[in-house]
């Protein structure tokens, strides 16, 4: 696969995110917190999983300054890329519209507010994590470049250690014996695996 065309196809996902997340925090713009547990380590990792997976990729598309730090991979690994792009957006946009109202891009607890443990959230507890990690790898995958390539998985990375425990721990302090049956009953990120 030449350079452009997997820069054009990473483009078409890249923007396809985008399009798939925006009607949901426009819509969730209207919500009432009644708890936000946004940290200042919470609005730094958020800062790096931005910069991540929005500005560096950008860059690496349309410049060539970070020519500098391209790597080579075999030439399968863009075509393994682009398979995983079809479920990964389909998870992305699953994860968004089974949490509905309930998402929100930091720690924060809604105005009625209630446990989702239907759709995709019916056997793990983090779909959209699952989903954004697969965008990691696919970004890794494609962008041949250590800053553009690897800085999802770095950033998301950070974000997502600093953050899974934090986050079941504040809906544990919302939802009490219900979140915990529904730990209980669910995986993180992989359905009965992991
Ligand atoms: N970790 C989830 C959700 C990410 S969005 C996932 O990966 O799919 C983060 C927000 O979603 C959190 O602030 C929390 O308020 C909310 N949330 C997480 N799990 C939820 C659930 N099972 N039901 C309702 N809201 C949830």
């Amino acid at each position: 696969m030449s350079t452009l065309t997997i820069k054009i196809l990473f483009s078409i996902f890249w923007l396809a995110t985008g399009f798939i997340r925006s009607p949901f925090a426009r819509r969730n713009k209207s919500n009432t917190i009644t708890t936000d547990n946004k940290t200042g380590v919470e609005k730094m990792t958020l800062f790096g999983t931005m910069l991540g997976l929005m500005l560096l990729p950008l860059v690496y598309l349309l410049t060539p300054l970070l020519a500098f730090a391209d790597y080579e991979l075999p030439s399968f690994a863009p075509f393994i890329g682009v398979a995983l792009m079809p479920f990964t957006l389909w998870l992305f946009y699953r994860s968004h519209y089974d949490l509905g109202r309930n998402w929100s891009v930091s720690l924060e607890i809604r105005e009625g507010h209630h446990i989702v443990d239907t759709g995709v959230y019916r056997h793990i507890r983090h779909p959209m994590y699952t989903a954004i990690w697969l965008w990691c790898i696919i970004q890794a995958l494609m962008l041949h470049n250590y800053l553009a390539g690897l800085g999802g998985l770095v950033g998301f990375g950070l974000l997502y250690v600093l953050r899974v425990d934090e986050e079941e721990a504040m809906m544990l302090r919302e939802f009490g014996p219900a979140y915990e049956s529904y730990k209980r009953r669910t995986k993180r990120l992989i359905p009965f695996l992991f």
